[in-house]
C-alpha cells in the first residue's frame, strides 16, 4: 500500500524539517521520514544519567526577538510564523579562543568589547582590524536588508532586485571575494591572519582563504547583532518545536522510517520506497540527506553519481561527552571555548579543541552540583576502521583517546580529568551510523578560492527531486541549513502553485 503527501521529506535534520513546517503551513501535506527515533539530526540531544547533552549543534544564531537586529532573524521568524515557542537565554560570549603563547580573545556580544582585546595585543594593526570587521558589517547589512528566498526563483531575485537593487548588486560582487583575502588585504600580523583563520576554521572546517566573504559576513557579524543564544532544554528543543509546528498545521513525522530509495519514473522524482517496505508517493520528494548521500545511494541510476573530488569533504568529529563535578568550572567561565596549542597542527585532525559547558546557562541540563561538558575535536573514519566495534580494543583505544582530549583540555580546566564522572564517547563511525552522512563527514564543502553561488541551490539533477541541508547553499551549520530550508520550501511551494510569503 502506498502513501499519498503533496510533499515527501528524507530525514528530520533541521534542514528538512524547515523545508516541511514551511510547507506545511502554507496548506501543502507533507511527510517526513526520519530513520532515528529522535528529531534533529546534527542538532539534537540524548539524555544519559541524569544529563542532557547536545549530540552536535550548541552556538545559535537567528533567535533575536528585535527584527531590526540579527541576519534575517530566522528561527525567531519561523517559530512566530509556526505559533511555536522557543524560549532562548543569551549567550554573552559566542566562542572564547585560547591559543599558543598567551593570546586568548573571548568574542563578546558586544563587538567594540572583542575589537579591543585585538587592538590590546596587536595596535600596530588597529586600523587592518577595524577594516576587516568593518568589511563583515557590510556583508551583513546586506544580507539582513534581503529577504530570505530561493536563488533558483527568478520572480524572488526580480523582486529584490526591484526592491533593493545597489545592494543587489553589491552583494553579487561581495560573493566574488574570500574572507581571507580580504583580511589579508587589511592585516599583515601573520598572528593574528591566524587568528582569522582560526575565525573562519571555528564553523567552516576550512581557513579563511577557503571561505567566502559572505558566509563571514552571517557568522562573523550577527554575533554583534542578533547574538548567540541557547535554547532552554537544550539543542534539541529546536527541532521538537519544528516537529510542533509540522504536526499543529497537521503534517506528520514519521520517526524509525528509513528511505531506501528516491522512486523515479521517467526521470521524475515520484516518491520514496522505504527500507521496511511500503511507499510514499509525492509531488515533490525533499532529501535532507548529503549530495553523496543522495545520489549514491538514494538515487540509484549512475549517471547522478557524485563525481569524485567535485566537493572537498569535510572531516568527520571524535566526541565525548562528559558528566563533570561542577567546582571543576569556575564562576564566571564561559560556555564555549576553542583550544589550539600549536599553530602548525589546529588544521590537522585532532588539532583543535572545541568545548562546550552548556549547563553554565542551563542548569536544567545535568543534576545539582554537575555540569555536563561537550567536547570534540576532527577526526576520521579511517582512523577507527581497523576496531570491531564490539571489541574490547576498540572500547579501550576510544577511552585513552578521550583521556588524551580531557588532559590537553586542563589548559583552561585545571583538574578536569579527576572531575569527570560520566563518559560516552562517539567516533565518526558513530556519527555515520547515526546519521547517514557518508563517513560521518560535516558535509561538502567549496574548493578553496570557489564562488560561493557553485555550492548546489536545492534543485537537482532529477525532475521533482529537491535538497536541503548542509549539502546546499550557504553550506554548513543550524542558521544556514535553516536558511536552506527556507530556500527549498519558497521554490517548491512556487513550482506547486502557491508560493510562499517572506518570512
Ligand atoms: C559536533 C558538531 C558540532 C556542531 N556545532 C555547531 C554549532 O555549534 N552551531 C551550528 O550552527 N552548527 C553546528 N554544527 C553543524 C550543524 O549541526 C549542521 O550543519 C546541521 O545541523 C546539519 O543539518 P542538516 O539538516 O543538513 O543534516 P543532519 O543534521 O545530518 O540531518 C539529516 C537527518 O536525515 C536523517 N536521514 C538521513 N538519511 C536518511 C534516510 N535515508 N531515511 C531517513 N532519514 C534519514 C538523519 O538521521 C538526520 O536526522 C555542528 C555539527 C557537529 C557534527
Amino acid at each position: 500500500m502506498a502513501e499519498h503527501a503533496d510533499v515527501v521529506v528524507i530525514g528530520a535534520g533541521i534542514g528538512g524539517l524547515t523545508t516541511a513546517a514551511l510547507l506545511q503551513e502554507r496548506g501543502f501535506s507533507t511527510l517526513v521520514l526520519e530513520k532515528n527515533r529522535f528529531p534533529g539530526g546534527s542538532c539534537s540531544a540524548f539524555r544519559k544519567g541524569g544529563y542532557t547533552f547536545d549530540a552536535g549543534a550548541s552556538v545559535f544564531y537567528g533567535f533575536s526577538d528585535d527584527d531590526a537586529k540579527g541576519t534575517l532573524n530566522l528561527h525567531s521568524r519561523i517559530f512566530r510564523k509556526l505559533g511555536v515557542e522557543v524560549p532562548t537565554i543569551p549567550d554573552p560570549v559566542q566562542i572564547h579562543y585560547h591559543m599558543p603563547n598567551g593570546f586568548d580573545v573571548p568574542v563578546h556580544y558586544d563587538q567594540n568589547r572583542f575589537l579591543e582585546c585585538l587592538y590590546r595585543r596587536f595596535p600596530h594593526e588597529k586600523e587592518g582590524i577595524m577594516r576587516f570587521y568593518m568589511e563583515l558589517e557590510s556583508v551583513y547589512d546586506i544580507l539582513s536588508s534581503l529577504p530570505a528566498g530561493s536563488l533558483e526563483d527568478i520572480l524572488h531575485l526580480a523582486a529584490v532586485g526591484a526592491r533593493q537593487p545597489l545592494k543587489a548588486i553589491s552583494l553579487g560582487i561581495k560573493t566574488l571575494f574570500s574572507m581571507g583575502g580580504v583580511a589579508r588585504r587589511n592585516i599583515h600580523d601573520e598572528e593574528l591572519l591566524r587568528f582569522i583563520d582560526l575565525e573562519s576554521y571555528a564553523w567552516a572546517v576550512q581557513d579563511a582563504q577557503s571561505t567566502p566573504l559572505v558566509n563571514a559576513g552571517i557568522c562573523l557579524a550577527d554575533r554583534h547583532h542578533g547574538g548567540i543564544n541557547y535554547p532552554v532544554g537544550g539543542s534539541g528543543a529546536i527541532p521538537a518545536a519544528l516537529v510542533k509546528g509540522i504536526e499543529k498545521f497537521g503534517g506528520r513525522v514519521l520517526f524509525g522510517t528509513e528511505a531506501e530509495q528516491v522512486i523515479i519514473e521517467d526521470g521524475r522524482a515520484v516518491g520514496v520506497r522505504l527500507s521496511g517496505g511500503g511507499e510514499v508517493l509525492a509531488q515533490a520528494v525533499i532529501s535532507n540527506a548529503t549530495v553523496w548521500d543522495t545520489f549514491d545511494k538514494l538515487v540509484t541510476d549512475q549517471r547522478h553519481k557524485v563525481p569524485e573530488g567535485k566537493f572537498v569533504k569535510a572531516p568527520s568529529w571524535f566526541q565525548l561527552y562528559l558528566g563533570v563535578d561542577a567546582s571543576v568550572i569556575p564562576k564566571g567561565f564561559n560556555v564555549h571555548h576553542i583550544l589550539v596549542e600549536d599553530w602548525s597542527r589546529y588544521d590537522e585532525l585532532g588539532g583543535t579543541i572545541y568545548f562546550s559547558a552548556p549547563t553554565v546557562l542551563d542548569p536544567s541540563l545535568a543534576p545539582p552540583g554537575k555540569h555536563a561538558v561537550h567536547l570534540f575535536v576532527s577526526a576520521e573514519t579511517s582512523q577507527w576502521e581497523s576496531y570491531d566495534r564490539q571489541s574490547p580494543e576498540y572500547r579501550s583505544k576510544k577511552d585513552e583517546y578521550a583521556r588524551t582530549l580531557i588532559s590537553r583540555t586542563e589548559r583552561i580546566l585545571p583538574g578536569l580529568s579527576d572531575a569527570v564522572e560520566l563518559m560516552v564517547t562517539a567516533t565518526p563511525q558513530t556519527h555515520e551510523r547515526y546519521l547517514n552522512r557518508l563517513d560521518g563527514s560535516y558535509g561538502p564543502l567549496l574548493h578553496p578560492g570557489q564562488n560561493v553561488l557553485r555550492k548546489p541551490q536545492n534543485r537537482t539533477p532529477v525532475e521533482n527531486l529537491y535538497a536541503a541541508g548542509d549539502s546546499t547553499f550557504p553550506g554548513q551549520g543550524v542558521i544556514a541549513v535553516t536558511y536552506s530550508g527556507v530556500s527549498c520550501a519558497s521554490y517548491v511551494a512556487r513550482q506547486l502553485g502557491r508560493p510562499l510569503d517572506y518570512l
